[in-house]
Formats: structure tokens, sequence, C-alpha cells
């Protein structure tokens, strides 16, 4: 390890954010890490009694979110790396999923990211320094059916974080979307929100995805812990990648699509720059 920094991960209770918090508390870095139950708090902060900082948070919890990144700077210190980890995944049909469903995906996946990234940014800025990692998902690229509510948050996420590394790169700070293929994690198990069904003529297209996702839960391709370690070889780096996908699928399935969309781009070029003028 070349520098022990301090990083806040939200979301450490399991997948994702416990594997990363573990294998940075392992290269001797600091984790604050965010939980939403004081026994998940405990739990965390007895995994490695002093570099492992435990604070609860739900990151819809809008008006607390200041207030916790700057206790943290208080009396923790510096945070010089945020990843935005806490997330789920909704699965419904989108014309049967009620629009509470889709604000309840975005509060969590994307508003509760920027709010996180808001609260942090005056101290970054302040000590031009910082890096921070938003865990998009593949399906922030490419998408599928049965998931619309869960791939415009992603899809959201990847502009944020793409557009204000625009803005904060000058500023010393770099922004980091991940976007993981299919990990083994709680987040097709426990995590997931399901609409239930209503409207058979979606049976065909749907049926068949929601029960390959239920039986390859848990069987999924990619280890979290490997992910970790790549999301660590991003923290120290000495130029993050704007984007960087986890998992053989990622690569699989984005490849396939920047390419068919470069296709559909030149067969349609003469139609696109026949508006100009
Ligand atoms: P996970 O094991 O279910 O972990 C999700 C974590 O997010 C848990 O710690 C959970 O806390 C926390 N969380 C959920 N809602 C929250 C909220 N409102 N406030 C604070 N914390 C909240 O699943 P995971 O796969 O590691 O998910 C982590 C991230 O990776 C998510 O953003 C997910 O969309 C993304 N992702 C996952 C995959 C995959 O295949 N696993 C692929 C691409 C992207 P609780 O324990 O309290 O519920």
């Amino acid at each position: 390890m070349t520098s022990s920094k301090t990083l806040l991960i939200t979301g450490v209770s399991s997948g994702f954010g416990r594997a990363l918090a573990e294998e940075a508390l392992a290269s001797g870095h600091r984790v604050v890490g965010t939980v939403r139950s004081e026994q998940a708090r405990i739990a965390f902060q007895a995994f490695s009694p002093g570099a492992a900082i435990g604070r609860k948070l739900d990151v819809t919890d809008f008006d607390a979110i200041d207030g916790v990144v700057a206790d943290i700077e208080a009396s923790v210190g510096a945070i010089d790396v945020l990843v935005n980890n806490a997330g789920y995944g909704h699965e419904g049909v989108m014309e049967e999923s009620p629009l509470s469903e889709m604000r309840r995906q975005f509060d969590v996946n994307v508003f509760g990211a920027v709010a996180m990234m808001k609260a942090i940014l005056p101290f970054m800025r302040r000590r031009r320094r910082g890096h921070i990692l938003n865990i998009t998902s593949m399906g922030g690229h490419i998408t599928m059916p049965g998931i619309t509510y869960y791939c415009g948050s992603k899809f959201a996420l990847e502009g944020i974080s793409e557009a204000l590394g625009k803005e904060v790169q000058s500023l010393g700070i770099a922004v980091t979307a991940v976007a993981p293929g299919s990990f083994r994690t709680d987040w097709a198990g426990r995590s997931m929100t399901r609409t239930p069904r209503s409207l058979a003529d979606y049976d065909p297209i749907f049926d068949p995805i929601r029960q390959a996702r239920e039986e390859k839960s848990g069987r999924q391709l990619g280890d979290p812990r490997k992910a970790a370690r790549a999301m660590l070889a991003a923290i120290a780096a000495d130029h993050p990648p704007a984007h960087l996908l986890l998992g053989s699928d990622a690569l699989t399935l984005v490849r396939g699509k920047l390419s068919a969309f470069a296709q559909e781009m030149c067969a349609w070029e003469t139609t696109t720059v026949s508006t100009d003028g």
C-alpha cells in the first residue's frame, strides 16, 4: 500500500460495501461505514476497533446527511474518498409499477448519492483533493426489460458522475462511476423490491427474466471481494478512470451496446445531419 486513506462508504452491512470496507481495512486504510441499525453499527466497529468507524445513516434522510458528514470530518478527520455504494434494485414491469416505487428507487440510488456528494464537496474542494466513487451498474449503460426504474436510476448516476467529474477535475477531485456486472451480493435477494404482477400481456417477456434472476441469486459470476480490490486499485491510481466496468459480463454487454449504437448512428447518419442549418 502506498498511503493510508480515510474512506467513507455508504452501506457496509453486506455486498460490495462490506467487501470494500474489509479489503480497505486489511490494506491499512481507515473506513467510516454507514449502516441503518445500531446493531449493524456495533458489529461493523467490532470488525476492526479504531479503524472501522460506524455511523447510522439512511441515505434518504436528506436533512441528516450534511450533519453526519460534517461530524465525521470534525471527529474522525478528513475524508479522502467517498464511496456512494448504498442502493438497491427495483424489479417490475414499468406499466405495473407504481410511481411511488420509482420515487423510492431514485431517492436511494440517485438523490441519496447526490446529497452525499454535495455534503462532502465543500471539504474536498477546500483541500483541493478527493476522490468520489459512485457504484452505478452495467444497468447504467445497458438495459433489459423488467428493471426500467433501476436502469433509469443508474443511467442518471452515470450521467451525474461524468458531468460532476468535469466540474471538479481542476479542483483536484476525481469522480469514478464504477459499473459492476452481476456479483454475489444480497442485491437480487433480500434487498430487491419486486412489484407484484397484474398484466398477463407481459408474462412472456417478463416471467422468464424474474425466474432466471431468482435462480441465479447467490451464484452470479462476480466475486465482490475481487471487485473491492479493483476499486482499491482505482483509488490508488494517479489518474483514476471516469468509468470503470467490473466483470466480463459487463464488458461484453457494454461493448455490444456501444457497437450496436455506432452501427445505428451510421445507418441513420444522413437523417441525423439533415436537421442542421
Ligand atoms: P446488498 O448486499 O444488498 O447491499 C446494499 C447495501 O446498501 C446494504 O448495506 C444496504 O443496507 C444499503 N442500503 C440500501 N438502501 C439504503 C438506504 N436507503 N440508506 C442506506 N443504506 C442503504 O447489494 P450490493 O450489490 O452490494 O449493492 C451495492 C450497490 O451495488 C448498489 O448500489 C447496487 O445497485 C450496486 N450494484 C450491484 C450489482 C450486483 O450484481 N450485486 C451490480 C451492479 C450494481 P441494509 O443492510 O440496511 O439494507
